[in-house]
């Protein structure tokens, strides 16, 4: 009998310390090989045990119930390569990573910190934080939610803390604890890793099977294949998977920062107003939360929000379009006149420049000021209606053009992906073709910052897993 183990250059596999002499390209070893690169090792069972490697017999079948292959290394992979291995021991799970190291998202994720899930644990509440793919997660969080996200991590030793608006991180503040865990427990469950194996394309066999080629023009046999390579932008995949029969929903870009060439913001990188209001004109849905300055334009949580929901229309804008935004968030026109009001009757002697606004910063409110004509000198008492009508437009209603996109280094998605009807989420099982299963950001899901694009990788990867040990 003889177990494959195939790992990549430095992932963690556990062998035993100075046990390997290197010679040229290769190791060897009575019995082994390893090829440097993709590090291709093959090895007794006895030597396999004796360092605890788990074992699955690969030649007579008597051991193996089914060859499952996970096309991706990333959170939504992991996730099912574990799932599948620890509910189905025998299954022979391996993970074919086109790069040279697995779980690269979750290392730069969150600033480098891994905002692993959001602290929203009812499904309904939940769902209603993608802006594509609600629909269907809201039955699958019936089945795989934050809070079973908590608890997954908890038992291997992971705990998670929530910050004030939802986010949950590692309590190391680390993403490395979450690649850790990862890399353990896939080890543990007996997870192949196959790096610098990317997959150039898919055969579904009639019987059923799979015929998978590798980059490298090796043949793989598989009973069952999890789709979960992430962004299909750019993607050779998406080839593959129309000629399997299945659609690509346009793919764009979501969570991006607004540029702007406006004199109101310029200098005033930093600054941020904690419960700001924004839409895109004409009609968008307002969102209401932290704007911040940055020295390209708009960024925080209440742009990025805007920008995953109007993804689709900003991309036919080419990116130029205009906004309105609120600076006193929730408070309407109305409002601000008559606080004017009886500003102008109790302290009409005050300088307007005076700071009123608790919520606008100094630098800001002075900005606003100037874009209103009112003079450093003028007095409550002595602000014109006209002047009056104007700021409180650049208040409540301040019009600016944006003029193209920048990235948010903290967290972006691809939405658009494999169309979801042409999946059954009950299993994340493709509709077309059997055995075919997908899993995380290939998929036309999408969620806002905080959170969301993992827990919908956990919940696809956890559905596919137990869906494909069976
Ligand atoms: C900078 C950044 C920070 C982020 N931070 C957060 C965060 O804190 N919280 C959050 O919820 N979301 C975050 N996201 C989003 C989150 O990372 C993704 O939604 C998530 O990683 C998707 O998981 P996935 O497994 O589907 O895809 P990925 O993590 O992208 O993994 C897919 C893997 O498949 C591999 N692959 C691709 N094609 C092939 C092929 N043909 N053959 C073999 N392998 C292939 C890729 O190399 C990759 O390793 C962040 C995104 C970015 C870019």
């Amino acid at each position: 009998m003889r177990a494959s183990i195939i790992a990549q250059q430095n992932a963690p596999v556990k062998f035993p310390n100075g046990f390997f002499e290197i010679c040229s390209n290769q190791l060897h070893l009575p019995g082994l090989v390893i090829s440097i690169g993709t590090i291709s090792i093959v090895c007794s069972s006895a030597f396999c045990q004796s360092f605890g490697a788990t074992m699955k017999n690969s030649e007579d079948g008597t051991d193996i119930s089914r060859e499952i292959a996970i096309i991706g290394g990333g959170a939504a992979g992991f996730f099912a390569a574990i799932t599948t291995a620890e509910a189905n021991p025998k299954a022979q799970v391996t993970i074919y990573e086109k790069g040279h190291d697995f779980l690269k998202k979750v290392k730069v994720s969150g600033g480098g910190r891994c905002n692993v899930t959001h602290g929203c644990f009812d499904p309904e509440d939940l769902a209603a934080r993608y802006p594509r793919g609600s629909r269907e997660l809201r039955g699958a969080f019936h089945h795989w939610q934050p809070v079973d996200t908590i608890a997954w991590f908890a038992e291997r030793g992971v705990a998670l803390k929530t910050e004030a608006d939802g986010r949950m991180f590692p309590k190391t503040d680390d993403s490395q604890t979450i690649i850790d865990c990862f890399m353990d427990t896939a080890y543990d469950a007996g997870v192949r890793l196959k790096g610098g194996s990317g997959l150039k394309s898919l055969k579904a066999l009639p019987d059923n099977t799979f015929s998978l080629e590798l980059v490298d023009q090796t043949l793989v046999a598989a009973d069952a294949v999890c789709i979960a390579s992430g962004s299909l932008k750019s993607s050779s995949l998406t080839h593959a998977m129309e000629t399997l029969g299945h659609t690509i929903e346009p793919l764009a870009p979501s969570l991006f920062a607004f540029n702007l060439t406006d004199k109101r913001t310029h200098e005033l990188s930093g600054l941020s107003v904690q419960n700001a209001g924004v839409k895109v004109l004409p009609n968008s849905p307002e969102q209401i939360g932290p704007i911040l300055i940055t020295h390209r334009g708009l960024s925080g949580p209440a742009i990025l929000r805007l920008s995953a929901w109007e993804t689709r229309r900003l991309q036919e804008l080419n990116y130029h379009f205009e906004i309105a935004v609120n600076w006193l968030g929730k408070k309407s026109r109305d409002q601000v006149r008559e606080r004017f009001t009886k500003l102008r009757e109790r302290e009409g002697e005050t300088l307007v420049k005076t700071k009123i606004f608790e919520e606008i910063p100094r630098r800001l409110w002075e900005r606003i000021l100037q874009a209103a004509k009112v003079q450093d000198t003028t007095q409550w008492a002595q602000l014109s209606k006209q002047a009056e009508t104007v700021l409180t437009q650049e208040l409540t209603a301040a019009r600016f053009k944006v003029v193209g996109k920048t990235t948010n280094k903290e967290e972006f998605v691809t939405c658009g992906g494999i169309r979801l009807k042409e999946v059954d989420f009950r299993r994340m099982e493709s509709r077309i073709v059997p055995n075919l299963f997908f899993a995380g950001e290939c998929l036309d899901i999408d969620g806002i910052t905080g959170g969301f694009n993992f827990q919908s990788a956990w919940t696809t990867g956890r559905i596919a897993g137990l869906a494909m040990a069976e």
